[in-house]
């Protein structure tokens, strides 16, 4: 049975992505059966994966408006199992405002799924829409990546509030997994600061490491593959794969 984790934070920019394709690549390489969920209309992780969604002829949108099963939608990536987004997707959230139970639709989605795959990893858009709150709701845990550069704790309560509200109304048991620094500059007093503060300011768990800025990171898309991939040994590789070491059931 999948464990199910979301990487939700409603500010864009802050390598939610990047981080959900970097840790599936490492729990991958340590023998893993991982599924992607791009739950981003934008398909920035779809791209990412080497996946050109204008070629796709179903996407998650048709999973989710339930037009498919979520089986017949998945697509292989580097070892990995997606199920890609394509724009069509701003329109299933449109779709879902309309009908009752609209929170569990990705959930109801993913069951059939959990038996073949260890590690469920969900891409959320940068919003705090029906279609995060869809991700949190099908979620047993919730990663939240953090720029530290900028000041991006500042929007970190509303997305606890969040959280609070599908604890009472859809998920009760969804967990905060923790906060997770990305592009960080340890030289840089800031970073230490923010990441500091926003551990004790939020009583969140600040993971440990921290993934740290890298072109590297930022090319690998490019190339339709991860920096675990591109840049195997590089420092953010390395970052990811430490991280996702506490996901692993076999360690
Ligand atoms: P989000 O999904 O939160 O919008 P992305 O994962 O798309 O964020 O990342 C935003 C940008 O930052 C992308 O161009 C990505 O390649 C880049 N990026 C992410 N992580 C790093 C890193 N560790 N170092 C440098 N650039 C990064
Ligand atoms: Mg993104």
């Amino acid at each position: 049975m999948a464990r199910i984790v979301a990487v939700a934070n409603q500010k864009g920019g802050v390598a939610k992505t990047t981080t959900v394709h970097c840790l599936g690549a490492a729990l991958t390489e340590r023998g893993l059966r991982v599924l992607l969920v791009d739950l981003d209309p934008q398909a920035c992780l779809t791209f990412s994966a080497g996946i050109d969604p204008d070629a796709l002829e179903v996407s998650l949108h048709d999973v989710l408006v339930g037009r498919s099963d979520a089986a017949s939608v998945l697509v292989e990536a580097s070892g990995m199992s997606l199920l890609p987004a394509t724009i069509d997707l701003a329109g299933a959230e449109v779709h879902l405002l309309t009908r009752p139970g609209r929170e569990h639709a990705l959930a109801r989605a993913l069951a059939p799924l959990l038996d073949d795959f260890d590690m469920v990893l969900i891409d959320c858009p940068p919003s705090l829409g029906v279609l995060t709150i869809n991700g949190l709701t099908a979620a047993q845990g919730v990663l939240i990546p953090l720029q530290c550069e900028t000041l991006s704790h500042r929007g970190v309560g509303q997305l606890l509030e969040t959280i609070g509200d599908v604890r009472a109304f859809t998920n009760p048991s969804l967990a905060v997994e923790g906060v997770v620094a990305t592009m960080f500059d340890p030289r840089t007093r800031l970073a230490n600061q923010t990441l500091a503060s926003v551990g004790e300011a939020y009583g969140l768990e600040v993971l440990q490491p921290p993934i740290p800025k890298s072109v590297r990171v930022a090319e690998a898309p490019g190339r339709g593959v991860s920096v675990l991939t591109s840049a195997p040994h590089s420092p953010p590789a390395e970052a990811y794969r430490a991280l996702a070491a506490r996901w692993d059931p076999h360690p």
